[in-house]
């Protein structure tokens, strides 16, 4: 009987298996045609100062526009990064989130703006190049564009990824690490890549004001970045109590569902237009 049930539990996995693969299959050969025929959009979250309510900074976030449905990054963005898409997909989202940015900051609304980078890009695109090509074209100066990347990134092994980092620092745009506490840190590596900013990830946020646990690392989280002269944002902030715990143990900035949902660049026209009113 062992054998029978080891031998049904296989078939199962590789029916599953074969259904993962298939949707990747598809969804790579449509991926292919959605940059030539501009089915991707960009979005925007907005971040807030804590102290003051004010909005700070926006982050980009794409969205795939298909078959009259919004396909998720997280299903679409690791088949890009298997395809090699993200490249030239990753290029047209830097260009947009900066074009538009450069655009409000001239309406006169002091912000930044937030691109997240995938792993990808840095070992394969100069994103030294491109950024400076993309800042020039744009317009935005340098001090108003934040790149997010994950804290594997940081650990260490791999030299010109360390390199392109250090070279983007030096154009003068700011660094985040996004969903921090996730991964492993190399902790040396925040102070020596002049990193700006920590993202707090969403599941230490979510009810930091009932799970004494999630609010120990949270503090922490914000203790160190205060001693190292970073800014700590948390990320996924859903609820006022979430908000006042976070405000309380001395974060800096926010971004949630609770302040704004990643909306499209006219709906932050308008909510920009509001808070400069
Ligand atoms: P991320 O960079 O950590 O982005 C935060 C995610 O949390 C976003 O999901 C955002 O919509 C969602 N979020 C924001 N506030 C809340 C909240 O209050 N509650 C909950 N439950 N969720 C919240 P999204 O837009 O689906 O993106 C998922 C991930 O896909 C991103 O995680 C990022 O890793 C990746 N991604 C998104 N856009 C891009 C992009 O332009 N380039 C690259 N390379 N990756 C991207
Ligand atoms: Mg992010
Ligand atoms: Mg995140
Ligand atoms: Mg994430």
């Amino acid at each position: 009987h062992a054998k029978e049930s080891e031998r049904g539990s296989y078939r199962f996995f590789t029916a599953e298996l074969n259904a993962r693969a298939v949707e990747r299959l598809e969804l790579d050969g449509k991926l292919r045609d959605a940059l030539r025929l501009g089915e991707f959009e960009l979005f925007f979250q907005p971040q807030w100062s804590l102290a003051d309510g004010r909005l700070t900074g926006v982050e980009a976030l794409v969205r795939w526009r298909n078959g009259g449905g919004l396909i998720s990054p997280a299903r679409f963005i690791p088949v890009a990064e298997d395809n090699g898409l993200i490249i030239p997909l990753g290029a047209w989202i830097l260009e947009e989130a900066c074009r538009t940015a450069a655009r409000w900051r001239r309406q006169g609304h002091d912000l930044t703006v937030a691109v997240n980078v995938s792993p990808v890009q840095l070992r394969r695109d100069d994103m030294v190049a491109r950024v400076r090509d993309v800042l020039a074209r744009s317009g935005l100066p340098a001090h108003a564009l934040e790149l997010e990347i994950t804290e594997s990134l940081m650990m260490g092994d791999d030299l010109p990824v360390l390199d392109m980092l250090a070279a983007l620092k030096e154009l003068g745009i700011k660094l985040a690490i996004d969903d921090f506490g996730t991964g492993y840190s190399n902790l040396a590596y925040l102070k020596r890549f002049n990193v700006d900013r920590l993202k707090i990830d969403q599941s230490f946020v979510r009810d930091i004001d009932r799970k004494p646990d999630a609010a120990v690392i949270v503090s922490a989280v914000i203790g160190m970045g205060r001693r190292l002269g970073l800014n700590t944002l948390a990320e996924g902030v859903e609820t006022e109590a979430e908000r006042t715990a976070l405000l309380h143990a001395g974060c800096d900035d926010v971004q949630g569902y609770l302040l704004g949902r990643p909306m499209p660049g006219k709906d932050l026209d308008a909510l920009l237009t509001r808070q400069l009113a």
